[in-house]
């Protein structure tokens, strides 16, 4: 098999040196910074924690949520498992019940995420039939001192909701 030769680019003196190329990118970050400095509103970037971002878009996939019937308020989960078995982390656990108020068959009785393991990936949003499980909560930053503490429970993702005005567009 033929082996072809590439030849090299740049065999002046000056590419050689690199001190042109290394200039000519520092011109662009010299640039870069007056500009921001000049006008510290337009820049990209945030103070964080300091400054918190306030133009969240309604696409971020933040903490999730379990939500909750127009009707009753109650959970809207069935327990199928569907998010669970699409989660490529493996990090949702469900135990399910009956249902005895006719609404439904099943419910979770216990429904866990870990955080810790969660990738964030939405999968079990897209995977639900029910609509019931979103990551719309708006809450990005997580802070905890323990790993058992980032494991949320039902009971907080029930207590959590929609940051960003759908809680209605349910049916
Ligand atoms: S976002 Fe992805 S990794 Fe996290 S719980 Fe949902 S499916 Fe699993
Ligand atoms: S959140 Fe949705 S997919 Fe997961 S168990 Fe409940 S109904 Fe099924």
């Amino acid at each position: 098999m033929g082996v072809k030769v590439i030849p090299r680019q740049g065999s002046s003196f000056k590419d050689k040196t690199y001190v042109w190329a290394i200039f000519s990118g520092l011109k662009v970050t010299l640039k870069k910074f007056t500009k921001n400095l000049a006008n510290t509103n337009a820049t990209t970037t945030c103070e964080y924690p300091e400054v918190q971002p306030t133009d969240i878009s309604d696409r971020y996939r933040g903490m999730h949520r379990l939500t909750h019937r127009q009707e009753d308020d109650s959970v809207r989960c069935v327990a199928c498992f569907m998010c669970a078995t699409a989660c490529p982390a493996d990090c949702i656990f469900i135990e399910a019940e009956e249902r005895l108020d006719g609404i439904d068959e099943k419910q979770p009785s216990r429904f866990d995420i870990d955080l810790l393991e969660c990738i964030f990936c939405g999968y079990c949003v897209e995977a639900c039939p029910c609509d019931a499980i979103r990551m719309d909560t708006g809450i990005f930053s997580i802070v905890a001192k323990q790993r058992k503490d980032f494991v949320i429970d039902k009971e907080q993702l029930l207590k959590n909701r929609g940051a960003f005005g759908q809680e209605n567009s349910l049916a």
